[in-house]
């Protein structure tokens, strides 16, 4: 890489880094994990020490938070208030060891002593105290200037307003930890990703009387300037905020040797999913105020303390049931219910599980301790069972020989291609006979690659089957919407925006329509091969009376395993009866060829952010029948950047960067002819 592209690089994820801060910092709601987050952040610092020519005023390695809101009045910190360097194994511990014997020039047998506090995962907070009163607290900010937020700190019961006792300085800054606790985040888990989340954003509302009503918690930890502060160490501090009437962590410890806080990491790693409170690491610091005054700070943080991260996408929790979840094929899934934890900023309560073979190849139990992955936009899952924690009286888990919806024999299938027995096991039903695989077709039938009805989500469909409203896909077009009205959550509004949403997916493409019946095997592309076989439902309909399977065998991209599972469809009395009654209600259109000199000719697009009304899917297949090409990455083959809401900005500033035409949805409709 040249120098000018290794600058452009860096800097592009500098601003990359800016726009997350903003959105976590004072939005309290994060566009990446943490994880995700933390990636970016170290090939930042990685570049910095690679390329010595490099640094930028908004690097990471420098900055502490984000800039106070305009929200409230900003104060500045007397002393700074700062990050914390991490580390995330024994090698990294053992460097930050040395590097402090370094530099005070300490002979590396001598034993410094640390304290070890468990990193509660709210935001920081500072209380300024002026003769035993408390009279300002301010946020972090951007680590030199906070935000004003002393009423909203005043709403919280865990801080003191008056602190009487003769050893209390006369002026001190304490500072600690705003953070909500599990069992009270549950109340707010539809507002807010995780409790550090929604610590932040009841923090920080405008109106005090808001912020009072979360129960939000304060856990102090450190001070910032003091005046009259006779303590030596840490620890005694620690000791000495309780007797003020502080509230302080009870797993606080006294540790030295960097293998005894490897073990005490260990232990608290495996009871972090009893606490309930999340954490996210280990803070260790030098003990010794003496030694600190000595290590002083790096640009965004102090030499003398160190946060020992736990994994961010892993965590250690309880199995307290295993269900058994059955899709739309048939597939019986199981899943297992855990005890909450936060992994890498998010909150997981469900693993999956897989399928039976799965379950009797790792002895899975319920009652297990086991170790939970999550990683990137994957379900999370187990990884391993802690045997040594194995309840002696632990059954092993009997996986059901039964559908548990229908009742009916359950089967593994032999796979065509590897020759083996599936590891999955199916409920045997063809579909709406089984009710849990009934609701699971009904939804796809409406999803967005589907029907697309607009406003008819998963949720919906359970409901409405649940108060047998729909059975059937045909039910859907008519439905008694007076009954609708009446019920929670609905009004005249929304059930006219419901009844349009309906009404408009009533035509819809045969390609569309195959896809919608979710027979198995036969996905988007599969769905287009048939529709340009068959041509019109008419076709499939007559087929389905007359057609001989074989012949299926001849089209290409179809094999054995598609036949037979549209065979299998069709001899199904149920989904016949569908057909004929969706034939009845819908317009379906008959597959017109893709125009070989259509508008889009000679034209490549590429789609960002949601289209207003219309699928992926349904944007791509239109561009293919007009001739142009959809391509999946910015490059410069791409003539046309179709935008949508929410895009991705990446995207559109590589497209600025390469100046490829950028449209939105009305300006590529009108090159159709087209408006919607
Ligand atoms: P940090 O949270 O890693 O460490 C510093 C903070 O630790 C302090 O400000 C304090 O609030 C807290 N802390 C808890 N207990 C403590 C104790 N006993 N002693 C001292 N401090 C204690 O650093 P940071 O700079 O605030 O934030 C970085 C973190 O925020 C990373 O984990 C990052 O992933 C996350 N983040 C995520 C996003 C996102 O978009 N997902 C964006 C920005 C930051």
């Amino acid at each position: 890489m040249d120098e000018k592209l290794i600058k452009k690089t860096y800097l592009k994820k500098i601003s990359e880094l800016e726009i997350y801060n903003e959105a976590y910092y004072d939005k309290s709601n994060p566009i990446v994990s943490d994880h995700e987050y933390d990636i970016i952040k170290k090939e930042v610092i990685d570049f910095e020490k690679k390329y010595e020519f490099l640094k930028d005023i908004a690097s990471p390695s420098s900055n502490v938070g984000f800039k106070p809101s305009k929200n409230f009045k900003k104060q500045s910190h007397k002393v700074p208030m700062l990050s914390l360097a991490n580390a995330f194994d024994k090698k990294d511990l053992e460097n930050f060891e040395k590097k402090i014997k370094n530099y005070l020039n300490l002979n590396q047998e001598f034993e410094i002593a640390y304290s070890a506090e468990p990193k509660i995962d709210g935001i920081s907070a500072s209380l300024i105290y002026e003769k035993g009163k408390f009279i300002t607290g301010l946020s972090r900010g951007d680590g030199k200037e906070g935000e004003d937020i002393t009423l909203n700190l005043k709403t919280i019961n865990d801080i003191p307003k008056i602190i009487k006792n003769k050893d209390f300085p006369k002026e001190i800054d304490v500072r600690g930890e705003v953070y909500i606790n599990n069992q009270d985040f549950k109340k707010l888990k539809d507002k807010f990703a995780n409790p550090r989340n929604a610590a932040s954003g009841s923090l920080r509302q405008k109106n005090p009387n808001d912020t009072k009503k979360i129960p939000l918690r304060f856990i102090a930890y450190t001070f910032g300037f003091e005046k009259g502060l006779d303590v030596e160490n840490q620890t005694n501090f620690l000791t000495k905020l309780e007797s003020w009437g502080f509230k302080t962590n009870p797993l606080n410890k006294n540790i030295t040797g960097v293998k005894n806080l490897i073990k005490n990491y260990e232990k608290i790693e495996k009871k972090r999913n009893n606490l309930d409170f999340d954490i996210d690491g280990i803070v260790y610091k030098v003990n010794s105020f003496a030694l600190q005054k000595r290590l002083g700070n790096v640009a965004n943080a102090p030499r003398w303390a160190i946060a020992h991260k736990f994994s961010a996408n892993s965590g250690v929790s309880k199995i307290l049931d295993i269900d058994i979840q059955i899709g739309r094929t048939g597939a019986l899934t199981p899943v297992a219910k855990i005890k909450p934890i936060n992994i890498g900023g998010v909150v997981v309560s469900n693993a999956t599980l897989h399928n039976e073979d799965e379950i009797i190849r790792k002895d899975i139990r319920i009652g297990d301790i086991v170790l939970i992955e999550r990683a990137g936009d994957v379900i999370p899952h187990v990884i391993s069972v802690d045997l040594k924690q194995r309840d002696k009286n632990s059954k092993k888990f009997e996986f059901p020989s039964k559908c548990p919806s229908c009742g009916s024999n359950t089967i593994k299938e032999f796979n065509l291609l590897t020759k083996k027995k599936d590891a999955v096991r199916r409920c045997s039903r063809e579909g709406y006979e089984c009710e849990k695989m009934a609701i699971e077709k009904i939804k796809h039938f409406v999803s967005k690659e589907a029907f697309n009805i607009d406003g008819f989500g998963k949720k919906i469909v359970e409901n409405f089957w649940n108060i047998k409203l729909i059975r059937f896909p045909q039910d859907i077009f008519n439905l008694d919407f007076s009954k609708i009205e009446k019920l929670e959550g609905w009004g005249k509004q929304s059930v006219r925006n419901l009844k349009y949403s309906i009404e408009q997916r009533k035509n819809i493409s045969f390609e569309k329509f195959i896809y919608s019946l979710g027979i198995r095997h036969i996905g988007l592309e599969n769905a287009k091969i048939l529709s340009k076989y068959f041509k019109s439902l008419d076709n499939f309909l007559f087929f389905s009376i007359k057609g001989k399977f074989e012949d299926l065998l001849n089209i290409d991209g179809i094999g054995e395993t598609q036949v037979n599972s549209i065979k299998k469809f069709f001899l199904n009395e149920t989904n016949l009866d569908i057909l004929n009654q969706l034939k009845k209600i819908l317009v379906v259109q008959n597959t017109s060829l893709i125009k070989k000199n259509g508008l889009l000719k000679n034209k490549t697009f590429m789609l960002t952010g949601k289209l207003d009304g219309i699928s992926r899917a349904e944007a791509k297949s239109l561009i293919e029948v007009n001739s142009g090409t959809t391509i999946s990455s910015v490059s410069k083959k791409l003539n046309f950047l179709i935008i949508g809401d929410k895009p991705t900005k990446r995207k559109i500033k590589m497209a600025k960067d390469l100046k490829i035409k950028i449209i939105n949805q009305k300006e590529w409709l009108k090159m159709l002819n087209l408006s919607r």
